[in-house]
């Protein structure tokens, strides 16, 4: 989890590529296999709705039946998302999610994403996804705590390198 910028996509491929594990990005599926309506919706900076991504979780899911372990890029964004998936672990369908959150400033990943030039990195759909990150993805942390769910915390200011070794260190720990 994370702020737009954070470096979700380039943490989590990085790491799954080092873990073997199966990298899920809702965002890379989207911009691949999204209608064109979804796809001004994004890059408006709009967030899609709970029914749709949960859907195309659902039978991502169910396309990785015996996946020893996966990583999850930009979801759940959501609370409702959020249920879901922990009715997941519930129901037996995959092990209680480790919860790493790439903490960065807005005024850093600004600079980040104003370098990348995605076609939703416009100053527009920036602040328009930081809104949305503040009043739908944020209520997910206190959720997650109410639920006893701990949520890693990661310096995400640092160089890529060195936020990668965070991430590494924290997992490490969480083994011990
Ligand atoms: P990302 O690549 O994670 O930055 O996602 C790009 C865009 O895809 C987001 O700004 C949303 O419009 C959409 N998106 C990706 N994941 C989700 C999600 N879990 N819930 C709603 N919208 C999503």
């Amino acid at each position: 989890m994370g702020i737009v910028g954070s470096g979700k996509g380039t943490q989590g491929k990085w790491l799954a590529e080092d873990h073997k594990l199966v990298y899920v990005s809702t965002g890379d599926i989207l911009r691949e296999h999204a209608s064109q309506e979804q796809q001004e919706r994004m890059a408006a900076g709009g967030l899609l709705d709970d029914k749709e991504i949960i859907a195309m979780v659902d039978a991502v899911m169910k396309e990785l039946p015996n996946v020893n372990a996966s990583l999850f890029d930009g979801f759940p964004r959501s609370l409702a998302q959020t249920e879901w998936l922990l009715d997941q672990v519930k129901a037996g369908r995959l092990t209680m999610p480790v919860f790493l959150h790439l903490n960065v400033s807005k005024d850093e990943v600004k600079k980040r994403l104003l370098l990348r030039g995605r076609n939703d990195d416009t100053p527009e759909a920036i602040e328009k996804r930081f809104e949305l990150y503040d009043a739908v993805t944020d209520p997910i942390f206190d959720y997650l705590k109410s639920n006893n769910v701990p949520v890693y915390d990661i310096n995400a200011a640092q160089t890529p390198d060195e936020v990668h070794q965070s991430i590494i260190d924290c997992l490490n720990a969480i083994k011990e």
